[in-house]
């Protein structure tokens, strides 16, 4: 678990965003920083949209 501090500087999350916002969010979030999981209800709704979940290959 690696938190990549620039990255979250960056791309700060407010509080009222909508599920599209959240949805590009974590996928920004898991292809460049592996401090948390991606929550399982985001995973669900990126599958349903037929969108893979990246890795962050850049880290390691
Ligand atoms: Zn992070």
């Amino acid at each position: 678990m690696k938190i990549n501090k620039a990255w979250h500087e960056a791309h700060k999350m407010s509080k009222d965003t909508t599920l599209e916002q959240r949805l590009d969010w974590h996928l920004n979030h898991a292809a460049n920083c592996t401090c948390r999981e991606m929550p399982e209800s985001i995973k669900r709704e990126l599958e349903a949209r037929g969108l893979t979940v990246p890795t962050p290959r850049s880290l390691r």
